[in-house]
């Protein structure tokens, strides 16, 4: 199947160029123009890594055989995506029990192993990975390519506005992973990350390719958790399912979208933000007003220009999502640590991204309906913030307790693009 360049329609390629070219012409992001119909009821009967191995294939078409995607699946998605009962209607779907506990697990490895295939197809023997990282992704993308013969990654990340354990998942491996603290915001990191790719040169030198959510194998896999999400459900609640999703860039709320848009059961998605509050303002008021970004509790969405929103736009244009289907929210501070010890109160250990999500639902779930929402992260992640909430201690699971005590590699550098250059020269 080809996509197309939401910016330059004429732009169309495969799906493998898409993976490696990552954005396209005037920084357009590649996108289907039109989606597959797939037997949603016989998808829902298989087990996890098999369905989404037909699943791409159906979204993916012949480029990628199904025999390579499942094989290719079976190895990226090796752990659960289990729906965790909070009350009689609320359930909490964790997508968190991957390498680097968070749900970026899912794009990131299957993301891996797609470029490494069209790598594989276009005979190129070397790839610099540029990404940068409000959290999460940095870690997923790290642990995905982490000793792979021919691949570079280069991470950039806010300095100080990440936690400290979610830093030491990437900035402790070395070898072929070069984590640099950037003195900015994330959204200073990801300008940083289109100057580069503006840079044709550079671009060509390098071999260089993004990691980041506008990636849209990243985005495919990610269709995959909703898929596994409703398998578990009860039929009397897939027939009323409001989804609730915290978001940052919105490339989680996109992959739901996508599922929706399939055919899979949802009535409703929320899209929850906090005081970062570009869409919610946005949807609302009509007016796409791009506010300075300011530190929150859920950190990995501290996100005011959301770069995959256009995506959502153009859902919405081709006429598959309706208005009605998705709502918005912002969740404070205040509200958000409310959510977390509500949550813990119920019995629910969670952290700051899944409180946000379920504040929003707790706000728009209607009588009759059933409520899920988005656990992405685990919360040891955020264990200070948790901590400090809750005012007790929680234990790290050992893939943060293994780490916790190594130093960090990370570099610094002015959020310069000058100086990035330099350094992206100095892999060669
Ligand atoms: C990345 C991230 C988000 C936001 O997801 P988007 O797809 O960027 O909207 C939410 N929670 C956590 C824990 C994350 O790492």
């Amino acid at each position: 199947m080809l996509l197309r360049n939401i910016k330059v329609p004429a732009q169309q390629v495969s799906f493998l160029d898409a993976v490696r070219i990552g954005l396209g012409e005037q920084q357009g992001l590649f996108f289907p123009a039109s989606w597959p119909k797939v037997d949603v009821d016989a998808l829902l009967a298989m087990p996890f890594a098999k369905r989404s191995a037909h699943l791409l294939h159906a979204l993916i078409g012949d480029e990628l055989p199904l025999a390579e995607l499942e094989q290719m699946l079976g190895e990226a998605f090796y752990f659960p995506a289990p729906v965790a009962p909070v009350t009689e209607e609320i359930g909490s779907l964790e997508l968190f029990h991957g390498p680097t506990l968070a749900f970026k697990d899912f794009g990131g490895r299957f993301m891996a192993r797609a470029l490494l295939a069209a790598q594989k197809r276009s005979n190129v023997s070397r790839t610099t990975i540029v990404t940068a990282t409000s959290g999460d992704t940095g870690a997923a993308v790290a642990h995905a390519f982490y000793r792979q013969p021919g691949v570079q990654v280069v991470i950039l990340f806010p300095k100080g506005k990440i936690s400290v354990l979610q830093e030491k998942l990437f900035t402790t491996l070395g070898d072929n992973i070069h984590t640099l603290a950037v003195d900015g915001d994330f959204d200073q990191c990801q300008a940083l990350v289109k100057d580069v790719f503006n840079d044709r040169e550079l671009v060509g030198r390098l071999n260089i390719n993004s990691a980041n959510s506008i990636n849209i194998s990243r985005l495919f896999a990610q269709v995959c958790y909703y898929f596994e999400a409703v398998a578990q459900l009860t039929p009397a609640q897939r027939e009323q399912l409001v989804i609730s999703v915290p978001s940052g860039n919105f490339g989680n709320l996109t992959a739901g979208l996508i599922a929706k848009v399939l055919g899979l059961p949802i009535k409703r998605m929320i899209a929850a933000t906090n005081a970062n509050d570009t869409v919610p303002r946005y949807w609302q008021s009509g007016q796409w007003q791009v506010n300075k970004t300011v530190a929150t509790l859920s950190n990995a969405m501290d996100v005011s220009a959301p770069n995959n929103w256009p995506r959502v736009e153009d859902l919405l244009a081709q006429g598959v999502i309706h208005r009605s289907a998705l709502s918005t929210q912002m969740v404070d501070e205040e509200d958000t640590q409310l959510g977390v010890r509500q949550l813990s109160q119920l019995g629910y250990l969670s952290e700051p991204h899944a409180a946000v999500a379920y504040r929003a639902l707790k706000r728009e779930l209607q009588p009759g309906e059933y409520g899920l929402f988005l656990g992405t992260a685990h919360p040891a992640k955020f264990k200070e913030s948790v901590e400090n909430i809750l005012g007790n201690p929680i234990a790290l699971p050992p893939a943060l307790a293994a780490v916790a005590g190594e130093t960090s590699l990370a570099g610094d550098l002015a959020a310069d693009f000058v100086e990035l250059r330099k350094v992206l020269l100095s892999l060669e």
